[in-house]
């Protein structure tokens, strides 16, 4: 698929604020600087659309993009440990529960991973709490170029074998570099065969 147009349209704060159209919606999530921002420009193709920031948790709201005028991707708050809790707790914000458990357009999910760590048990856990809700969802595992192949294959293996058993589908995997582009046509190709 060409991108030919893709368009920030505006922030959601609730779901009252998301967009009231048809178009079908695909998210994505993962931690703070695991690339999120600099997939969406890839995958745009423009360099400025979402702003790369190496601030941790600098996004609170949901962020609306549309794409060739006949689809959406939503730019989602990453997901942490709450830090107010006496035990660590799985935790995100309550909106993004919202989006994911409630909103009618969202089509599919796609949760980050950083390609260079060890399965980080949050992750882990977002997508238990994830496939508990019903969504389908793949996993992008980020930043390939970082590191040999053998290694980011490694990584994708491991946390395969990591994942939670009893998950209602098991999740596609794509890898990706927004350095080099690596992983582009194959998500918008998974993208186009969704809608
Ligand atoms: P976000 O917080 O998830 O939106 O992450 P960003 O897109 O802001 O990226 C965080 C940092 O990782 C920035 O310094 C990016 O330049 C860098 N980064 C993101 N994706 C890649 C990638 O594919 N390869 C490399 N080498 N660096 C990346």
């Amino acid at each position: 698929m060409q991108i030919r147009s893709a368009e920030f349209i505006t922030s959601g704060r609730g779901l009252a604020d998301c967009p009231e159209w048809e178009l079908p919606e695909f998210a994505l999530i993962g931690r703070s600087n695991v690339g999120k921002s600099s997939l969406i420009n890839l995958l745009a193709n423009k360099k400025l659309l979402a702003k790369v920031s190496s601030v941790p948790g600098k996004t609170r709201q949901l962020n609306f993009f549309r794409m060739n005028g006949a689809w959406s991707l939503v730019d989602l708050p990453g997901y942490g440990y709450s830090k107010t809790a006496k035990t660590e707790k799985f935790d995100f914000n309550e909106l993004v529960g919202d989006y994911l458990e409630q909103r009618e357009n969202l089509h599919h999910v796609f949760v980050l991973i950083d390609s260079r760590l060890p399965p980080q048990q949050i992750d882990l856990d977002f997508i238990a709490w994830l496939g508990g809700v019903g969504a389908s969802f793949t996993l992008i595992f980020t930043k390939e170029d970082k590191q040999s192949a053998a290694k980011t294959q490694a990584t994708v293996t491991a946390f395969q074998a990591s994942i939670p058993p009893g998950l209602r589908c098991s999740p596609t995997v794509v890898t990706t570099s927004s350095l080099t582009s690596t992983g582009r046509n194959e998500i918008l190709r998974r993208i186009e065969e969704m809608l």
